[in-house]
């Protein structure tokens, strides 16, 4: 699944192609996509917007819309927005967009699980609170915003950098990542850790976002970037997806655990249980 790094590369490439474009033709085909709100009726009000920028929030894009409007955007396990000279049939497509200088965005899903919310100006602060804490990559997320986050938790550490509201936009691939940078157990009472371990695991996220985000994102499964081309932070990989293999730092070989419902990547001697 796309993480924030992901979507910033997405959201890079959808401003290039979109920014002060107006929506010409509008096709949505999938209610999931929209539901609950009918399609048609999203399309219907789409048609005509001229998109003013593209922002994101965590793992959602937003499509700013003139009228202040905006449509809000989450790829999940597979959606892919493909900016294209012409559009053409494919598998899994399930909208289309022409834009006013003749080139088309599709969007293609194969998992279906992507979201498209069309949201009043009115609705949006709404939408985001009790949704997603703060930014990583902004100033004000800070090792005193996460400590206090962390404050009082009895949940593993790693469970906690996957809930979006502690921080927003780390996934499974950047949380194992950070993880190992910062030299914790996944399966750490968050809680529990002290201001030195939470000034470095605030650090490690920071970094290995950024990292991603300078890789052009992971290619494991679907992702793309609007242009087509793939990401290399797979190739950049410390821990993730690399169980059996020697660790970077000490050589131990890095296992494979279970925490949250999630396959977990970890060297078992840079990072030991309390
Ligand atoms: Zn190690």
């Amino acid at each position: 699944m796309p993480e924030l790094p992901e979507v910033e590369i997405v959201r890079r490439g959808l401003s290039v192609a979109l920014a002060g474009r107006t929506l010409e033709r509008v096709e949505i085909r999938d209610g999931r996509l929209t539901a609950p709100a009918d399609p048609d009726a999203v399309a219907h009000d789409l048609h005509g917007a001229a998109v003013t920028a593209v922002g994101r929030r965590g793992k959602y894009l937003v499509l700013e819309l003139d009228g202040g409007a905006a449509l809000v955007c989450h790829l999940r396990m597979t959606g892919w927005f493909h900016h294209v000279a012409e559009p053409s049939e494919r598998p899994h497509l399930r909208a289309l967009f022409g834009l006013d200088d003749g080139s088309w965005l599709l969007y293609s899903d194969q998992r279906r699980f992507g979201t498209m919310r069309l949201l009043a100006a009115r609705e949006q602060d709404g939408y985001w609170r009790g949704r997603l804490g703060p930014e990583p990559l902004a100033p004000e997320w800070t090792p005193a915003a996460l400590g206090q986050a962390l404050r009082g938790r009895r949940a593993p550490i790693k469970a906690l950098l996957l809930d979006q509201r502690i921080v927003a936009g780390v996934g499974n691939i950047y949380a194992d990542e950070a993880l190992w940078e910062a030299r914790i157990h996944p399966l750490a009472v968050g809680g529990d850790l002290g201001a030195v371990r939470v000034r470095r695991l605030h650090g490690a996220v920071v970094t290995v976002l950024e990292r991603g985000i300078e890789s052009g994102g992971a290619t494991i499964d679907s992702y793309r970037r609007v242009d087509g081309a793939a990401g290399a932070m797979q190739n950049r990989f410390n821990v993730f997806d690399r169980s059996g293999e020697p660790c970077p730092r000490c050589g131990a070989e890095i296992v494979k655990i279970r925490v949250a419902q999630r396959g977990t990547h970890l060297c078992p001697r840079c990072a030991r249980r309390r």
